[in-house]
């Protein structure tokens, strides 16, 4: 059972099958515009919005700010994620 605390840290073992690759630590995510670029930080929680599978996926960006993008709402492109 996976508590859904925000913040809480998930790792693979607990996601499971319908985990992806997009926790790992360095991970290139490119921005919906595509001018920026940032790096999975590794950290991620368990999306909150009701209804959602997702998984929200710590990201530092160039500028050094970080979000929280759903998993849900990004897609894989090669070896990176584009925010959709
Ligand atoms: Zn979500």
């Amino acid at each position: 059972m996976v508590r859904k605390t925000f913040g809480q840290v998930i790792n693979d073992d607990v996601l499971g099958p319908y985990f992806n690759p997009t926790t790992k630590k360095g991970v290139t995510v490119v921005s919906r515009e595509g001018d920026m670029k940032g790096k999975t930080t590794g950290g991620c929680y368990r999306c909150r919005m009701e209804g959602c599978t997702g998984i929200r996926i710590a990201t530092r960006w160039e500028d050094g700010h970080m979000t929280y993008p759903c998993s849900k709402g990004m897609r894989r492109h090669m070896k990176s994620w584009r925010i959709l």
